[in-house]
Parts: structure tokens; C-alpha cells; sequence
């Protein structure tokens, strides 16, 4: 019996430790497309897969072909498509607030 509750117990520590080091999914995406990504300049790399997801839709970036670049009110931004940017430049503040949650 007593054996039984070491291996329910070394699970959910193992469980735990595994959980603890997770990446949130869009980043774990954006590494997945990092190939993609790398075909943007050098200096747009970075930035991209830091941001890892599109603030309008919320798709991983690099998902649909290498990211779109724009630069809104002086921020220099990414998005997985043309039609993202495009919303996002016509109403900055409806998906700024996205980012930061
Ligand atoms: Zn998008």
C-alpha cells in the first residue's frame, strides 16, 4: 500500500517539474516555426520569436510564412499575416491591451 502512494507521489512531482518548465504554447510554436521565422533579417529574429504570436488573431507567428513586420506608433511589431497587420495599424488599441495579458 505503502509503495503505491511513493509512485502516485514521485508522479505528480515528476509531473510538477515537468509542467513548471513548460513554455506557453504560442512560444513553443514560434520555436517550431523558427525556420520560417529565420527567414526574416537578422535583426527582425529576435523580436519575432519573442513575441511568438500574432496580436490580432492570436496564431503563432511564422505559421502562415515569415512574419509581416509594422511599425505602429513607433513600436516595431509582427504579425502571421498581411490582413493582421493591416487590422491591427487600422485599430492599434483594440489589440494592444491583447498583448499584455
Ligand atoms: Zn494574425
Amino acid at each position: 500500500m505503502q509503495r503505491i502512494f511513493f509512485f502516485v507521489a514521485l508522479c505528480s512531482v515528476a509531473f510538477l517539474v515537468a509542467g513548471c518548465g513548460e513554455e506557453p504554447a504560442a512560444v513553443r510554436e514560434a520555436e517550431k516555426n523558427r525556420e520560417v521565422i529565420e527567414q526574416l533579417p537578422p535583426e527582425d529574429r529576435e523580436a519575432a520569436l519573442e513575441q511568438a504570436k500574432c496580436p490580432v488573431c492570436g496564431e503563432a507567428l511564422g505559421s502562415k510564412g515569415p512574419p509581416v513586420k509594422a511599425e505602429v506608433g513607433g513600436q516595431t511589431m509582427f504579425f502571421d499575416t498581411q490582413s493582421c497587420a493591416d487590422s491591427f495599424v487600422r485599430a492599434p488599441a483594440k489589440y494592444r491591451s491583447k498583448l499584455t495579458e
